[in-house]
């Protein structure tokens, strides 16, 4: 096959890719390895513009090509964009971690007893290795035809801000998006994530002496209090919408009546309507006491990923997984968001979950089951190959 796809992934396509994937295994460990060793907090710019590096290094080995390194804002990203072909699938992921720089002096690379730790390993640095190699497999069965793009991000971990329009752009007219994120519990998919909304409410009062004279000052505390258990009740745990006041501030020293408090809103929904529905009823919070002045800043950080955008993809990868001979596949619906809310978000195919078994993501015990790793990436290969050959797109 060269520019034509066929139009099955038949059975001996599939055992060719489950067992290449196995004796690929050693690769994939000692890549994985490569890239946990390499610390990439997001914040720390120079620390994720080496990892990129080093993510760039390993993939240009795996693909015969080098990277798009994108820089925005200072946060480092790179992008493959492979084959052509009248459809296009976008392989997500990130090399950032939550794990500050000497983390591995506490959480050192391991593998024992079928599982592999290290910093950021399950999310996601083994998922990146896994797209990297999924990419090449596609490259190697379907040759140019297989047109994928592999976008590694390098700011996902603290919403990504300067990755957001790349994900977007990458994601426009793709006939799919499959994320590399760690899978849930047990190995679940992610066929739904709340989308996630910051706000910060900031309250005005007049300062006054607390001893002297209380009655001239304005209480921002006082009017804090009223707002905080307004905005509490704003959530419907019937349609799964949490409004949570989070960081809480108000005041200056022990005997002064607060002139000016704020506090912080987290708030996930499962969708566009009900965010909609506490954006406007944060618009229209108002005061309660005389002469205290409300402001509302924020908005949505990323939209919900539907069971609507996921659920042709999850089909597919159900019957896929039968096609290898794999476990079979189960799905989650989670509250955690990822980028692969963006890319639903404008409009395309997502399926989440992807990457590596394992779990403690963001935790001590942060790990990735070994055995996993072959079969997971042949299913995203299989996967790629059968939205790019199947008829009527992915949903
Ligand atoms: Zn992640």
């Amino acid at each position: 096959m060269d520019t034509e796809l066929d139009t099955e992934l038949d059975t001996s396509l599939g055992t060719e890719l489950l067992q290449g994937m196995r004796a690929a295994l050693p690769a994939l460990l000692s890549e994985i390895e490569t890239l946990v060793r390499v610390e990439s907090p997001s914040a720390d710019l120079a620390a994720v513009a080496r990892s990129a590096d080093v993510v760039a290094g390993v993939g240009t080995r795996r693909l015969g090509v080098a990277p798009d390194r994108i820089v925005v804002d200072g946060h480092t990203h790179l992008r493959w964009r492979l084959g052509a072909g009248p459809h296009r699938v976008l392989l997500l992921g990130h090399h950032d971690t939550v794990w500050p720089v000497g983390s591995l002096a506490t959480h050192p690379w391991s593998t024992a007893g079928g599982r592999l730790r290290g910093p950021g390993c399950f999310d996601m640095k083994a998922g990146v290795v896994m797209a990297l190699h999924a990419a090449a497999a596609a490259g190697r069965l379907a040759g140019r035809g297989a047109a994928v793009t592999v976008l590694i991000t390098g700011d996902e971990e603290i919403g990504s801000p300067s990755s957001r329009a790349l994900i977007e752009q990458e994601a426009a007219g793709v006939r799919a998006a499959l994320v590399l994120e760690p899978s849930a519990d047990g190995g679940a998919l992610k066929t739904a994530r709340k989308g996630a909304g910051f706000y910060r409410v900031r309250i005005t009062g007049r300062p006054a002496h607390a001893g002297l004279e209380p009655h001239r000052g304005v209480n921002a505390g006082v009017e804090l209090a009223h707002q905080v258990l307004a905005v509490a009740g704003l959530g419907d745990p019937g349609l799964g919408t949490t409004v949570t006041p989070t960081a809480v501030s108000a005041g200056t020293t022990t005997n002064t009546v607060p002139g000016a408090a704020e506090f912080a809103v987290d708030v996930r929904v499962r969708d566009e309507a009900e965010q909609d529905r506490v954006a406007a009823a944060l618009a229209g919070l108002r005061p309660v006491l005389d002469g205290a002045r409300l402001s509302v800043e924020g908005g949505g950080n990323r939209p919900p990923l539907t069971e609507a955008a996921s659920a042709g993809l999850y089909a597919r990868a159900c019957a896929l997984a039968a096609r290898l001979g794999l476990p079979p596949l189960t799905r989650a619906a989670v509250g955690g968001a990822s980028d692969g809310n963006f890319t639903a978000g404008a409009g395309t195919p997502t399926l989440d979950g992807l990457g590596a078994v394992g779990g403690g993501a963001h935790a001590d015990d942060e790990h990735v089951l070994i055995d996993a790793l072959p079969g997971r990436t042949a299913l995203v290969a299989a996967l790629v190959l059968d939205v790019l050959t199947g008829a009527g797109g992915a949903r």
